[in-house]
């Protein structure tokens, strides 16, 4: 694809949306690609840890009005950050006038309407600034009558304002429903709207801009400095926040990942690091053998020993099925020939153990029912490792040398994780004994 074809959509999020200084970055960011041309955004966000998000206030405000308490200092603070922004990047756009006119016009507004006038406000500033042309969602984005998004009205309206505009600035969040009213997505919905544009325009790359450089080949508080990952499937990503690595919302990228559409997230205040490129069919190989490692903390085991188990039919269903009354759901079941574990989280199963060991007992009658309660499981993803032999016995080799003993082991049938639960105890050792096994410095 030639670079001047190239069609990007850029999508900006709440805190590099927060205040003038993050415009301006934005500017910046804009400027040093002519292919940014088409920009998502979100509403402002939080500028410092104890700020508020506009949309949060905006929900708030919603609130006042419900139950009738006066909501005009919750509005000030409201109109005081966009008329902040406005002033400071000395803009003309009459945004006071329509602001006060939202606030006078509440209570004939749905929920809808006015949690999604934050990113409405931010886009119309966000357009002027830029000198592009404002589109707004709620003519472009269509849903269905089952609240699903309507592809082929949305795709339509979509081309038809790509064809008029070289350059537009678009809110997230929001678009119209069947009915004719605004609708919003789930929070953080902000990622699905740029998702549907890069779908639908056929986009080469869906950019997410945010405040982090990506994803992390393990948690920082673990390993220190651990190095960044630049390109991940999203099979492995999907492997990596089940275990705990906070990741982009499923729904959010859906439509992209149908598309095989790369997602790169990068940081808006460090635009010069590389991010990461999410994309499941890609050709480029990582040098690393693994993409990285996550893992939680608290797990439970249930060991269940039974003599000549292996001739008995339907035991472990039984087993699950008990489980399944009490609804908790199970992490691994790694199985002996006469025993097996069910490993599930603490959480899950805490309040009903007893009641649950009991039926076991009484139902399956083992001869050994035992329960370890402070177990932690790892996650080695990466899918380089489905075709290098040997990753799995250097991963426990190291773990031995290390005296971490492993009281259990998983491997998911496509190869592109290991998981190993241990002591609790040994969690952070383990964590950083993986990484410095296959990426810090010792890879063959
Ligand atoms: N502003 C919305 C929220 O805070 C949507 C988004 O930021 O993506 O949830």
């Amino acid at each position: 694809m030639e670079v001047a074809h190239m069609l990007k959509i850029t999508k900006f999020g709440g805190s590099s949306v927060a205040n003038a200084e993050q415009f301006k970055k934005i500017k910046n960011i804009i400027q040093q690609d002519p292919t940014r041309r088409y920009i998502v955004v979100s509403a402002p966000g939080k500028r410092f840890s104890a700020d508020n998000k506009i949309t949060d206030l905006l929900y708030l405000l919603d609130a006042h009005r419900k139950y009738h308490v006066d909501a005009s200092s919750v509005f000030k603070l409201i109109k005081n950050r966009f008329i902040e922004i406005k002033n400071e990047l000395g803009l003309k756009q009459p945004i006071e006038k329509e602001l006060d006119a939202f606030y006078t016009n509440l209570n004939q507004m749905s929920q809808a309407v006015i949690v999604s006038r934050g990113e409405y406000f931010c886009a119309k500033l966000m357009a002027e600034y830029l000198g592009y042309a404002f589109v707004d969602a709620k003519d472009i984005i269509r849903f269905k009558l089952d609240k699903s998004i309507d592809w082929d009205a949305t795709s339509a309206k979509l081309q038809a304002k790509y064809a008029q505009y070289d350059h537009f600035v678009f809110p997230g969040f929001y678009g119209t429903s069947a009915n004719g009213h605004i609708q919003v997505f789930p929070r953080g919905g902000g990622d699905i709207t740029g998702a549907i544009l890069a779908k639908c325009l056929h986009a080469d790359v869906y950019e997410n801009w945010t405040d982090v450089s990506g994803f992390l080949m393990a948690d920082p508080t673990i390993v220190q400095n651990p190095k960044g990952i630049t390109h991940i499937t999203y099979s492995e990503l999907r492997e990596l926040s089940y275990m705990g690595a906070s990741v982009l919302h499923e729904e959010a990228i859906f439509p992209v990942k149908e598309a095989n559409i790369p997602i790169h997230i990068l940081n808006t205040n460090r635009p010069q690091d590389a991010g990461t490129i999410i994309q499941e069919h890609s050709k480029i190989k990582s040098g690393y053998p693994i993409t990285g490692i996550a893992g939680k903390k608290d797990f439970m085991s249930i060991y269940i020993y039974k003599k000549h188990m292996s001739n008995e039919v339907g035991f472990i269903r039984k087993a699950l099925s008990i489980l399944e009354k009490y609804h908790i759901s199970i992490e691994h079941i790694p199985s002996g020939i006469d025993s097996f574990n069910i490993v599930v989280e603490k959480k899950e199963i805490e309040e009903s153990l007893y009641e649950i060991l009991a039926h076991f007992k009484e139902e399956l009658k083992p001869d050994k029912l035992t329960v370890q309660d402070d177990l932690a499981l790892i996650s080695t993803v990466g899918k380089n490792m489905s075709d290098k032999p040997g990753t799995s016995g250097k991963l426990f080799g190291a773990l031995g040398k290390n005296n971490i003993n492993i009281v259990m082991i998983a491997q998911g049938s496509d190869e592109i994780n290991i998981t190993v639960g241990v002591k609790k105890k040994d969690f952070t050792k383990t964590v950083q004994v993986i990484y410095d096994t296959f990426v810090g410095g010792n890879e063959e």
